[in-house]
């Protein structure tokens, strides 16, 4: 009988009392009844997508370079933003990828530890200016300076360090539901709100979930100019750094650890919640994900960086040097929209301000 009493009524969280007329759990509160194995799968459903979350991921021990593998590396400092980077000792002239300071000092190289693979630089510099360039000409009221040669050949291709994540993961997850059914009569409208809980279980192979090692790099930026295909991981190899920079990772493994554990719980209730259908309104209540063993990788993923300073504020660029997918907000330029709200006044009148607004939107 234990069990038994300690089921709450799913509509209104009141005890149920097992009525033996009914042969039925019934709520005094709320007056609806349900068969005792309904209420016993709900129970179990529910301690299941309730029961917390377990991950486990392997330790990481990071692999240091060969003394002969280092010998032309140098370390570049830059003054403004602290940022310490690793190239080839005859970059040159360097630009801060970070913050666009271009007063970086070079110096011996420092230490940086050897990531398990790279994936290589597909796009070169001067497809990347190109294509930031084409970006910036399809906008017209943006400021001369995003659009400059000069400017765009500041761009520094730089290998962001990046925590890789893989395992297998089974997921519970619980969702509310409702379906909607409307109808009217001489007198009244009438809808009816049915509720339903319902519950997914499934289990999916993560390979290659990132997360970027380095607090310089902006979360949102490197998410963005995601994915990166896998298929050209390389083993790394010191030729790959060629004309590139390279961040060493100043996030460790482990305190990667929980932004890959809640990428993986919210793409495991994501699929889950694919699965349902048919429903006017779908809520998560909540999921737990299990794994063990999971598996994790140092990588060197390719970013073209561009910082534009314009009217004292950064405006920052990043573009995946393997796919050219491109991320960075351009700021307006208020006397091209003044100067092109005049010609407008002029050609179509009072139509001038709905032009200028479609344009800027
Ligand atoms: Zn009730
Ligand atoms: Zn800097």
């Amino acid at each position: 009988m234990d069990n038994i009493k300690n089921y709450k009524c799913p509509c209104c969280g009141a005890a149920l009392v097992f009525s033996g007329e009914q042969q039925k759990l019934h709520c005094n509160s709320c007056g609806n009844s349900y068969e005792v194995g309904d209420m016993e799968a709900f129970s179990e459903n529910e301690a299941a997508a309730g029961a917390g979350s377990k991950y486990d991921w392997e330790s990481y021990t990071p692999r240091k370079f060969g003394a002969a593998e280092t010998g032309g590396f140098a370390t570049y400092i830059c003054p403004a933003c602290a940022a310490e980077i690793t190239g080839d000792a005859n970059m040159g002239s360097l630009v801060c990828p970070y913050c666009g300071n271009s007063t970086v000092v070079q110096t011996t190289f420092n230490g940086m530890y050897k990531p398990d693979y790279v994936i290589p630089f597909r796009i070169d510099k001067k497809s990347a200016m190109k294509k930031l360039m084409e970006n910036a000409r399809r906008k017209i009221f943006i400021p001369k300076e995003f659009k400059t040669e000069t400017k765009l050949k500041e761009i520094e291709g730089m290998y962001v360090p990046f925590w890789m994540f893989d395992c297998d993961a089974d997921c519970d997850a619980a969702f509310s539901a409702t379906r909607t059914h409307s109808w009217s009569d001489l007198s009244y409208n009438y809808t009816k709100t049915d509720h339903y809980k319902l519950y997914r279980s499934g289990n999916a192979c993560f390979a290659n979930v990132p997360v970027d090692g380095s607090t310089k790099a902006d979360d949102e930026y490197m998410e963005a100019i995601e994915p990166f295909d896998h298929k050209d991981a390389m083993e790394f190899d010191t030729a790959y750094l060629s004309g590139y920079l390279a961040d060493k990772y100043d996030v460790s493994a482990e305190d990667s650890k929980e932004r890959a554990n809640s990428r993986i719980k919210q793409s495991m209730e994501d699929i889950l919640r694919g699965s349902v259908s048919g429903y006017a309104t779908v809520i998560t209540d909540g999921s737990s994900v299990r794994f063990s063993g999971g598996k994790v990788r140092y990588a060197f993923l390719p970013v073209w960086m561009l910082n534009v300073k314009y009217k004292d504020k950064m405006y920052r660029f990043a573009m995946n040097g393997q796919t050219g997918k491109t991320v960075g907000k351009y700021p307006v330029a208020m006397s091209k929209v003044a100067a092109f709200y005049f010609v407008c006044l002029a050609v179509f009148g009072g139509l001038a301000s709905l032009i200028c607004w479609f344009m800027l939107s």
